[in-house]
């Protein structure tokens, strides 16, 4: 048998640690990925920190995988071996369940949990997905390269493009960071007025070269005073890990406007008052499924979006984690595989 080789997670809060392991052979409805790269997202904390509930370990993190598929299992129809493809958050769906069939394979009640958490990812050479996971990946895109639009990038373009927003319309982008980089390209490219929210100054110039047409330093004055200066945002994109500060920018939504919340912060409290009177909404989103992955990538490669990355080998896998979780790196982290 071949060998693979793996960065795994032995327990909670323990550090990664590589792994030599027989290569898995796919089960029913199972492909096997070759993979080439794949990146370290701030949610791979939740394996690796153990802060989900029910996780099973030693698990191998990562979601936001490129790669070549290598073996199907039985009936998996529709793929074939050497196909480009991408796994992200999204494990699969079953197709037969009652959210499934209704369009809502993100809610399936029978296949559950994320890639890297409930089931193995992508800090391997190789990994198994649920076919219906799949997306597939232009063959010119770069792996390294492209890897973190299959979470950083799928997360922030699809709550985009459901915001409501128009163009010419104001939308606030919150945070410029690993998921406010991409946001605003894919604001800007998608039509919108594009301001963008982050403390400080130090920012203010790529935040304008990524597309940003205005910059509110949330530091200087209150964010939300300033975006209804601007006459108040049809959707703020939440992409910050703080509660407090996502409450202080509801306040700056316009008529009929919505705070897209993507970070996850727990607890938030919002005016009531405030969201009656504007018809406002506090939504959440999931990141999405494997067609939204390939919209992700066909956008981001016909409008020249790309991430910003630092690269690591695969096995300095625990360097990357930390330098990913320092808030410092400008602005993704992403595994070469090979
Ligand atoms: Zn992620
Ligand atoms: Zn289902």
């Amino acid at each position: 048998m071949t060998k693979m080789r793996a960065m795994i997670v032995p327990a909670a809060g323990a550090k990664l640690r590589l792994e030599e392991r027989e290569v898995p052979q796919p089960g029913p409805h199972e492909v096997r990925i070759r993979v080439q790269a794949c990146g370290v997202c701030h949610s791979d904390a939740a394996t690796i920190e153990g802060q989900m509930p029910g996780l099973k370990y030693p698990r191998i993190p990562g979601h936001e995988v490129i790669g070549v598929l290598e073996a199907a299992g039985s009936g998996v129809e529709g793929w074939q071996s050497g196909a480009r493809v991408g796994v992200g958050w999204f494990p699969g769906s079953c197709g037969y369940c009652s959210q499934c069939r209704h369009g809502n394979a993100f809610a399936c009640e029978n296949i559950q949990g994320a890639t890297g958490v409930s089931r193995d990812g992508g800090y391997a050479t190789h990994m198994l997905a649920h076919a219906s996971a799949l997306a597939r990946v232009p063959a010119q895109l770069d792996a390294v390269e492209s890897a973190p639009l299959l979470c950083a990038g799928i997360t922030t373009f699809n709550a985009l493009r459901h915001c409501g927003a128009g163009p010419g319309e104001v939308v606030a982008i919150h945070g410029v960071g690993g998921l406010g980089h991409l946001g605003i390209q894919f604001a800007a490219r998608l039509g919108f007025r594009v301001v963008a929210v982050n403390r400080g100054r130090d920012k203010e110039p790529l935040a304008r070269q990524l597309g940003a047409h205005e910059y509110i330093d949330s530091t200087a004055a209150d964010p939300a005073t300033a975006l209804r200066a601007l006459g108040g945002a049809r959707a703020i994109l939440a992409t910050v890990t703080n509660a407090a500060a996502m409450q202080a920018i509801a306040g700056g939504l316009g008529a009929n406007g919505t705070l897209m919340v993507i970070g996850a912060v727990g607890a938030l409290t919002i005016d009531s008052l405030d969201l009656l009177r504007k018809r406002a909404a506090v939504k959440g989103w999931y990141s999405g499924v494997g067609t939204d992955s390939e919209d992700t990538l066909r956008f981001s490669q016909a409008h020249q979006v790309k991430s910003m990355n630092e690269v690591y080998p695969l096995e300095q896998a625990q360097a990357a984690y930390e330098r990913m979780m320092s808030g410092q790196a400008r602005f993704r982290v992403v595994l070469r595989v090979e």
